[in-house]
């Protein structure tokens, strides 16, 4: 889980703040003053990014931001300010903020400010690489449970998702209807050989350009399939 740092001087504020982004998926890690705040970052280096509001009874959150930057640091950071005032939004930016939100703000505007904060750092980099197969025109992404070709989502049975991520997996490997089967609906299941033949002719009819001479989903010759791409 991502941990972003909360620093907040005021309680109500940051438990507001706090689960939302626990809602949303994200570990807070909390903080009532700017020195609280960089004690918290040292114990915990790998925050990604942080919630910095400006009005602290110690040091500022300007302050709190420049010593991240001094330090090197690329999290993102996002100034929380109280008061609508241009003179705010550009002291922020120049001290290093990498976006600001203006107090007061909806659940969904901080957390649509997060992820796209996060997207634009590329924080999410390793976790879409895991998730996200790309085979020519095809993407398959494992965590969502779908497929797109050439950007547009493809409706598929829960059986035909499983055979495409069983191929997308092993691509230019020739699977028999025995691997594909056992793999598939489980190494248990007393059906047909020909319950194969069936899904991927379904398959073909959502994902080739001409089912009858399919491209990427080929037939093995008296053997099974394979991902051909
Ligand atoms: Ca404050």
């Amino acid at each position: 889980m991502k941990k972003i740092l909360v620093l907040e001087d005021e309680s109500n504020i940051r438990s507001f703040v706090v689960i939302n982004l626990r809602r949303s998926g994200f570990e807070p890690i909390e903080a009532g003053t700017g020195e609280e705040a960089l004690e918290k970052w040292k114990v915990n280096p790998d925050i990604c990014l942080a919630l910095l509001d400006v009005m602290l009874p110690d040091i500022d959150g300007f302050e709190v931001c420049r010593r991240i930057r001094a330090s090197g640091s690329k999290m993102g950071i996002i100034m929380l300010t109280a008061k609508n005032q241009e003179i705010d939004k550009v002291t922020g930016l120049m001290t290093g903020a990498d976006d600001y939100v203006t107090k007061p703000f909806s659940p969904a505007e901080l957390t649509a400010r997060v992820d796209a904060l996060i997207r634009r750092l590329g924080v999410d980099d390793a976790e879409k690489s895991s998730t996200e197969i790309v085979s020519g025109p095809f993407l398959l992404n494992t965590r969502n449970r779908t497929l797109e070709k050439d950007g547009q989502r493809l409706k598929l049975t829960q059986i035909e998702y499983m055979l495409i991520k069983l191929f997308m997996e092993n691509p230019g490997k020739a699977m028999s209807r025995e691997d594909i089967l056992s793999a598939v609906w489980g190494s248990d299941f007393t059906g047909e050989l020909k319950t194969v033949d069936v899904n991927i002719r379904r398959l073909r009819i959502k994902i080739e350009n001409d089912p009858t001479e399919p491209e990427y989903l080929t037939t093995v010759w008296g053997y099974g399939y394979k991902w051909g791409y």
